[in-house]
């Protein structure tokens, strides 16, 4: 007999500019209040980069389409190349808009659901081009004064809703998930989180019970498609594993505990001289054009060894005009880290990488003055500093936000009791 509950507890997280929260849901005060904090925490990372491109994303009206200005949906096996030959537009026009794109590389990973926008001038060139990656993350490429292109981010946070999804595992912990509602990236996520302390192929008793609170981001009423696990219980014979999201991106059990492995600071053997900090404010030295500086650069010779800065996936193994050969690794909570300007690279795209593993040999591939690597961190999809960051060290939670989490583990606990005895009457 397999429960599944499908009911589910939407609990809407406040964010600016809309803070009101329906009457009905009865959250608490203090969890509104958490909620708040949460909201700030992302956005705070999220401002680290571009401040003023971020606000004005509501400020941005559609205009309606004529012939100075064409709508293009990506289809499958598209390149930005492709399109724009499709499109008349010149391989200088693109280059000029990669070169643009160098900081951001959103144009890398085109998919069907992402469209582009561009806006002509009158002698049919190129004015602007707006890349729609979904309702909360837009980028406008737009010709300056000079012929180069510079970007914009239109950044919308939108609102997390939250449901409560509980279930008994029969058979595969996998399926039994599935039927619940997670899809492959949650179940992944879970997979990683416990596979310290328990065997999922192996030590998971039929009828075992999870609690999983799961929330998907909206703008207004459209989904974006991120998702992410709030938290997680699983009662299997008289262990209890559980893992709940801090608002640093990080998980902790219960009783806070660390579930993260611990980040090398530094993707390299030993130290190389800095060559270039990380710097969000950088301007073009000519153009004084802001053109930040997303990660930290690396003195090393062609050939240094790379390593993976903590365990994860390949989810890009690219070669771009600017940035070079490069490597994008996804790591659980809400991290990723990149690897640019390499000669070669070790790894193929959707391999599973650990911590240390040698991933790629450094190089000056792209446009680059010499030989060095280019590493970035990325938390919640926003460049923080690798250097200075708060990287996951496999440590207790720290006293900042230590209250607030445990408030809010406990306010989870209450939902996912409640949807399970919810379950079980039906
Ligand atoms: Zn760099």
């Amino acid at each position: 007999m397999s429960l599944v509950a499908l009911s589910a507890a939407i609990i809407l997280w406040p964010s600016p500019p809309k803070t009101s929260v329906p009457a009905s849901t009865g959250v608490m005060p203090t969890l509104l209040k958490e909620g708040w904090h949460y909201w700030q925490m992302e956005e705070k990372v999220k401002h680290q980069v571009q401040q003023l491109q971020s606000t004005m994303a509501p400020e941005v009206e559609p205009q309606p389409l004529d012939d100075r200005r064409r709508h293009y949906a990506i289809e499958s096996g598209d390149s930005l190349s492709r399109i724009f030959s499709k499109q008349g537009f010149s391989q200088q026009q693109m280059h000029q808009v990669m070169a643009a794109d160098q900081s951001l590389l959103a144009l890398d990973v085109l998919r069907p659901g992402h469209t582009l926008t561009f806006q002509l001038d009158d002698n049919d060139q190129l004015l602007s081009m707006e890349l729609f990656v979904h309702a909360g993350n837009r980028v406008l490429y737009q010709r300056e004064d000079d012929g180069e292109f510079s970007y914009q981010e239109l950044l919308n946070p939108g609102e997390w809703h939250s449901e409560t999804l509980v279930g008994e595992i029969h058979g595969s912990f996998y399926v039994s998930a599935k039927n619940a509602g997670l899809n492959d990236a949650e179940i992944a996520t879970v997979h990683q989180l416990f596979r310290d302390r328990v065997n999922f192929s192996r030590d998971i008793q039929a009828g075992a019970r999870f609690q999983v609170v799961r929330s998907d981001n909206y703008v207004g009423d459209d989904a974006t498609g991120q998702s992410r696990i709030e938290g997680i219980r699983i009662f299997n014979r008289r262990q209890q594993l559980t893992a709940f999201l801090h608002d640093n991106g990080q998980y902790f059990d219960a009783e806070g505990n660390s579930l993260q492995r611990a980040f090398m600071r530094i993707p390299l053997q030993r130290e190389f001289r800095i060559s270039s900090a990380f710097n969000p404010q950088r301007r073009h030295p000519v153009t004084r054009r802001v053109s930040p500086h997303n990660g930290t650069d690396f003195a090393t010779p062609t050939g240094t060894p790379v390593l993976a800065a903590a365990d994860g996936r390949v989810v890009r193994v690219e070669n771009h005009p600017f940035a070079g050969r490069y490597v994008e690794i996804q790591h659980h909570g809400n991290y990723k880290t990149r690897y640019l300007h390499l000669d070669r690279s070790l790894v193929r795209n959707g391999q599973r990488v650990e911590r240390g593993q040698r991933i790629a040999l450094s190089g000056a591939t792209g446009r680059v003055t010499g030989p060095h690597l280019h590493y970035e961190l990325h938390v919640n999809n926003r460049p923080v500093n690798p250097m200075t960051a708060n990287i996951p060290l496999a440590q207790p939670i720290p006293d900042e936000g230590r209250d607030a989490f445990f408030e809010r583990v406990a306010f989870m606990i209450k939902q996912m009791d409640e949807e399970t005895l919810l379950a079980q009457r039906h």
